[in-house]
C-alpha cells in the first residue's frame, strides 16, 4: 500500500483489480484520505481492519495529525470492513441514512458470514459492522479544519445511499463506486439508470482529478466516467430486448457480443452476473 498525492491536500490508495481474498487482505478498493489543519478526514475504510490500520499508518508517514472523520461513500463490504479501526481512533463516521436499510439486513450479515470464510484471518470473528455516527439525508456542506468538503448524495445509483465527496477548493471529487477503471463495474443491486444519470452529475462538478472507488486516478473525467457509462448503457441495451419479451436470458446473453469488454480484469468473474441483474431490473422497470 502506497499513498498517492493527488492535490495540495488529498491523497488516496489503490486497490488491487480482483476479487477479495486472504491473499490480498480484501486490498480491492480505493480510500483517500485529506488532511485539514483540524485533522485528518478519510474517504471509505478499505476492506478489512488490518488494511485500516495499513492505511493508517500511510497516514502517519505523512502527519501527526490525527484522523478526525471517515465519510463513508457507501457501505459495500470492501469500502467499511476497516470502519472499526478508525472508531476505535475516535473518528466520527459519516455516511448516508439510506445504508441503515442494508446495515440492518440479512444480506449484510451472510456477507459478512462468507467473508469471514473466504477473506479469514483478515475479515474474522471480530470484524464487525459499524454505524455511523452521524447519518446526513441527503446534499451536505462541511467545513473541517477550515477545508471545505461537498458531499453530494448521488442514491439510489450503485447502491441507495451513494455519497461522493468534492472538495472545490482543489477541484478534487471522490466519486466512490460511480466510478470503476480498469476493470469490469461491480453491478449487483445497482439502478443502473440513476447510475447513469448520476454520471453526467459528475460531470457538472467540473473536478481536475476524480479519485475512482476501484482502479487509478483521472485526470480526464469526461473521457474516464465513459468506461462505467458505456458498459452500463451496453447492458441495459443488449439486455432490454430479452427482458421485455421475457425471452429467457441465457440465450440474451449468448447472443450478445461483449468483445468490447473482455478484456477487461474481471470480465469472468462479473460479467453474467451484471448482465443477468439488468436483465431482472429491465424486467421490472417493464412491469
Ligand atoms: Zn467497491
Amino acid at each position: 500500500m502506497v499513498a498517492h498525492q493527488v492535490s495540495a491536500s488529498a491523497w488516496y490508495v489503490e486497490g488491487v483489480s480482483a476479487l477479495g481474498s486472504a491473499a490480498n487482505q480484501n486490498f480491492i478498493s480505493n480510500a483517500g484520505f485529506v488532511i485539514t489543519p483540524a485533522g485528518v478526514v478519510v474517504i471509505d475504510a478499505l476492506g478489512s481492519p488490518a488494511l485500516a490500520e495499513r492505511l493508517t499508518a500511510e497516514i502517519r508517514k505523512i502527519t501527526p495529525l490525527p484522523v478526525t472523520h471517515v465519510i463513508v461513500t457507501h457501505y459495500h463490504a470492501d469500502h467499511i470492513y476497516g470502519l472499526q479501526t478508525f472508531k476505535a481512533l475516535g473518528a466520527r463516521i459519516i455516511a448516508h441514512r439510506a445504508a441503515k436499510e442494508y446495515l440492518n439486513s440479512e444480506t449484510a450479515r451472510l456477507r459478512m458470514e462468507v467473508s469471514r470464510q473466504e477473506i479469514a484471518p483478515w475479515v474474522n470473528a471480530d470484524t464487525r459492522l459499524v454505524e455511523a455516527d452521524e447519518w446526513i439525508d441527503g446534499d451536505t456542506d462541511l467545513t473541517i479544519g477550515g477545508v471545505q468538503f461537498r458531499l453530494k448524495s448521488v442514491g439510489p445509483s450503485h447502491t441507495p445511499e451513494d455519497l461522493v465527496i468534492y472538495l472545490p477548493g482543489e477541484k478534487v471529487l471522490f466519486a466512490g463506486d460511480l466510478v470503476f477503471r480498469n476493470r469490469i463495474p461491480f453491478v449487483g443491486q445497482a439502478d443502473s439508470r440513476r447510475w447513469i444519470a448520476a454520471l453526467d452529475d459528475l460531470l457538472a462538478f467540473d473536478a481536475k482529478v476524480v479519485v475512482p472507488g476501484h482502479g487509478p486516478l483521472s485526470r480526464d473525467a469526461r473521457q474516464d466516467l465513459k468506461l462505467t457509462r458505456d458498459y452500463l448503457a451496453y447492458l441495459r441495451t443488449s439486455m432490454s430486448k430479452a427482458a421485455h419479451n421475457l425471452d429467457p436470458f441465457e440465450a440474451a446473453y449468448a447472443a450478445t457480443d461483449w468483445s468490447q469488454f473482455e478484456h477487461l480484469p474481471l470480465f469472468r468473474a462479473a460479467n453474467r452476473m451484471n448482465a443477468y441483474n439488468t436483465y431482472l431490473l429491465l424486467e421490472a422497470e417493464g412491469r
